[in-house]
């Protein structure tokens, strides 16, 4: 059965059992307000249709946060070692283009290639 804490209107799905046949106190999760609840007081037929603002088992559904964001050190890590390949790349293809412009590169390039 469903019951509504008269304080906050917070609902709360509880086994009917479990209040026991002349009804017990219970305390709203949410505000926790303390009253008797009867069990044959169902409030449902009357509860008027709004859109689910409060929980109705009392509890939040708890968001996970399992996942781990990538190492940003490692990101940088990657972008830095591609980047020294392009340009080695480059300096190595526009070898002609940079001899040429640049004569006093001539050295270097007969140094490592
Ligand atoms: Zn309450």
């Amino acid at each position: 059965m469903i019951i509504t804490c008269p304080e906050c209107t917070s609902r709360f799905a509880v086994q009917r059992e479990s209040l026991g046949v002349t009804g017990r106190f219970v305390r709203c999760a949410r505000c926790l307000h303390i009253w008797f609840q009867l069990p044959e007081d169902e409030t449902e037929p009357t509860f008027t249709p709004t859109p689910q603002q409060t929980p109705v088992s009392g509890q939040l559904p708890s968001l996970s946060m399992d996942f781990k964001p990538s190492n940003p050190l490692w990101t940088t890590a990657l972008i830095l070692s591609f980047i020294s390949m392009a340009i080695l790349l480059a300096l190595v293809m526009k070898k002609d283009w940079i001899g040429t412009t640049f004569p006093q590169t001539e050295a270097y390039y007969q140094m490592i290639l």
